[in-house]
């Protein structure tokens, strides 16, 4: 019977993908998301029911508009599927086999999530109102205590007035407030010393949207896997750019700096380091090539040979999608 649900609720994530696409694409040329028929955006031609089915409709007219024969871009029938799969993992783990409250607000997030992702890797940039939608949605969230976790109350006073509230809703409020401010300020801080746009202030949005919907708690980690996925994709990338510029320079202290990172560790595991003295001056070492690196990547981004720009606000979606299945 949960097999049954949970393909139903894939089904109702296809559904709700094809809506997200046409969010996406409408957040950019300010139609009407509700009022507009949907139509093909190269030759306005108005689409048919039959046109419009999630996924089999790609697939059916192998990717090309039915009257103008333009092609059609495969992120409609990604997002689409990617919303089937995360619709039906969330009423799975969450729900217990019936529909509830917990799984509606969960689809609710995961739908501004996956619109904001899609933005920000399209157009580089996110819409401050799904960000404070979000935001907004988790504090409801969290007021009434909808996932049930945890249910101590805790008394807090307000104007004289003492009011007894979820601890989670604490939790909410502390998670907005520092999960904006920690990217803010590292923002306005890269800003300053290399005087480039490094991070979008859309990140920071997202993170506080985050923090309010999953607790500051859960921020901190997304924030931590955040750093380990963007990392992941992104220094194959910066590695491969800094080689066309030819940074070799660039590329040798930080591959000297990773060398001796991992020397040291291993020997710390290892128990090599007998006497205080040797350890601190292997620590000093690995930390001077550390500052190096800083330098020349500060110098390096400055002459504008570090320009790639790869969005940070996925990031931390995937590691919010990480945290609503792997805790
Ligand atoms: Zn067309």
């Amino acid at each position: 019977m949960i097999l049954f649900w949970t393909i139903y609720a894939f089904i109702i994530g296809l559904c709700v993908g094809s809506f997200l696409n046409v969010v996406v694409l409408r957040g950019f040329t300010g139609e009407s998301i509700v009022l507009s028929p949907s139509h093909c955006t190269k030759c306005n031609h108005k689409l048919a029911w039959y046109d419009n089915i999630p996924v089999l409709s790609f697939l059916l007219l192998r990717g090309k508009c039915r009257y103008c024969n333009e092609k059609i871009s495969p992120q409609y029938p990604l997002v689409e599927l990617f919303t089937g799969l995360i619709f039906a993992g969330i009423y799975y783990k969450y729900s217990g086999g019936l529909f509830n409250w917990n799984t509606l607000f969960l689809w609710a997030a995961a739908s501004l999530c996956i619109v904001m992702t899609v933005t920000d890797i399209k157009e580089k940039v996110i819409f401050d109102i799904h960000a404070y939608i979000l935001a907004v949605l988790g504090l409801i969230y969290n007021f009434f205590n909808i996932n049930g976790e945890n249910s101590t109350k805790i008394g807090i006073w307000i104007l004289g007035h003492k009011i007894t509230v979820y601890q989670s809703f604490i939790y909410s409020i502390l998670g907005l407030i520092a999960g904006f401010a920690v990217l803010f300020i590292i923002t306005k801080t890269a800003k300053l010393i290399t005087k480039k746009d490094c991070f979008g202030e859309g990140d920071a949005y997202i993170l506080g949207a985050l923090g309010a919907f999953f607790g500051i708690v859960n921020a901190i980690v997304i924030l931590l896997l955040s750093i380990f996925i963007w990392g992941g994709l992104a220094i194959p990338v910066f590695i491969y750019k800094w080689f066309r510029a030819k940074e070799y320079k660039l590329l040798a202290s930080i591959i000297l700096f990773l060398i001796a990172a991992l020397l040291f560790w291993a020997g710390e595991m290892l128990n090599i380091f007998t006497s205080d003295l040797f350890r601190w001056f292997t620590y000093l070492l690995v930390a001077a090539l550390g500052l190096n690196c800083c330098r020349l990547l500060i110098a390096s981004v400055k002459n504008g040979n570090s320009a790639t720009m790869i969005p940070y606000g996925p990031a931390l979606i995937f590691g919010a999608f990480a945290v609503v299945f792997l805790l």
